[in-house]
């Protein structure tokens, strides 16, 4: 059986694990230059900056066999922080928090060992022909032919994919909503004097702050915070160039910690599809049709956690469907 996995995200490379496990070929696609998707690094001339997801937790323990694994290869690492509700300064709910290190996308690239993984193809079209499905990339090469092919793509992107191959697909990925968010890094000239590492504002535009060198294994200098939007601020200025976002958050930021930070630099990040709204909670995790399978945090849980359980438990669909047992983790 050759598959196809759109997407090299935590959802499709968790899925080809489990698919090369089994010995069953199979190559993963992604636009972007390297693996991670949401969960990955921005190159910067600072270096990396973790401007998407900040930290996952793992709360079923299948998951957590694997971040045990990830722990001993050291991919990945707790981070100790309580963040604070700000600016009441309550705690937030203590848990373990991990995060990849020495960068995010380090947990990707881990996970994309050793698989036939190829970047920047984007894939615009999945097609039915006599041998199977075919894959053709945005500038119309054919990539070649498929029995089976997982999606991962965030929903909306998920939907427009499969229109023409799989019309019930689609439908179900138009109703799954995803919420955006104006992410920033903030490059500051001096330190911050505060005794907050990690924040979650109780109101206004922001709704997460991080110091970035609280991390584990992060440079301390130059001294970098990550500012989140709230969805609703995200959504009601998403076409804002990202000077005027970066400038606005900054702004936000200084009122919410009662300081005027020296910024050296801020880079503004738009992410038009961020955490699912109202994932679909599938049951089994993916969805599926005529051999196409949908997976990611979109189908089971908005989170890293839900993600990977999704793209799992697609390929073992596959998997069990081809008569063989994998063993990953
Ligand atoms: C700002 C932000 C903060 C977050 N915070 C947290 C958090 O604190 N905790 C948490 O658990 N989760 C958080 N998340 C959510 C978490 O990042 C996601 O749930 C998870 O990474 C989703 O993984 P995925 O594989 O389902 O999708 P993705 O990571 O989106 O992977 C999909 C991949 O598909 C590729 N792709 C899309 N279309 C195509 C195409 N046509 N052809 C080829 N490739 C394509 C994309 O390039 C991408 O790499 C956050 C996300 C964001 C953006």
């Amino acid at each position: 059986m050759r598959i196809a996995i759109i997407g090299a995200g935590i959802a499709g490379l968790a899925a080809a694990r489990e698919l090369q496990a089994a010995d069953m070929p199979v190559t993963v696609y992604d636009k972007a230059r390297g693996p991670g998707g949401r969960f990955g690094s921005k190159r910067t001339p600072h270096g990396p900056m973790d401007l998407g997801a900040q930290y996952f937790t793992a709360r079923d323990p299948a998951f957590r066999e694997a971040v045990s694994e990830w722990q001993s290869a050291g991919v990945i690492a707790p981070w100790s922080v309580t963040p604070m509700v700000l600016p009441e300064r309550q705690p937030a709910r203590p848990e373990i928090r991990l995060v990849a290190v020495p960068r995010m996308s380090a947990l990707a690239r881990h996970m994309a060992e050793g698989l036939y993984l190829e970047t920047g193809v984007q894939i615009s079209e999945i097609t039915r022909e006599l041998g199977g499905w075919v894959l053709r990339e945005r500038h119309g090469k054919t990539l070649g032919e498929f029995d089976a092919v997982i999606v991962t793509a965030p929903a909306p992107q998920a939907q427009s994919l499969l229109a023409e191959p799989t019309p019930m697909l689609a439908t179900a990925a138009g109703t799954a909503r995803m919420q955006p968010c104006w992410s920033v890094g903030l490059v500051l000239e001096t330190p911050l004097d505060i005794d907050v590492d990690a924040g979650f504002p109780s109101s206004g535009p922001l709704r997460w702050i991080a110091r970035a060198g609280s991390r584990p294994q992060r440079p301390h200098s130059p001294e970098i915070w990550t500012l989140h939007a709230t969805p609703a601020w995200s959504e009601a200025n998403i076409e804002w160039s990202p000077e005027a976002a970066g400038e606005f958050l900054a702004e936000a930021f200084s009122e919410l910690i009662r300081r005027s930070p020296s910024v050296k630099e801020r880079i503004a990040h738009r992410w038009r599809f961020a955490q699912a709204r109202n994932p679909l909670g599938d049951s089994a995790g993916f969805i599926e049709s005529d051999d196409i399978l949908c997976a990611g945090d979109w189908v089971a849980d908005g989170r890293v956690e839900g993600a990977w359980h999704s793209g799992r438990a697609a390929a073992r669909q596959l998997v069990t469907r081809a008569g063989k047992h994998s063993t990953v983790f």
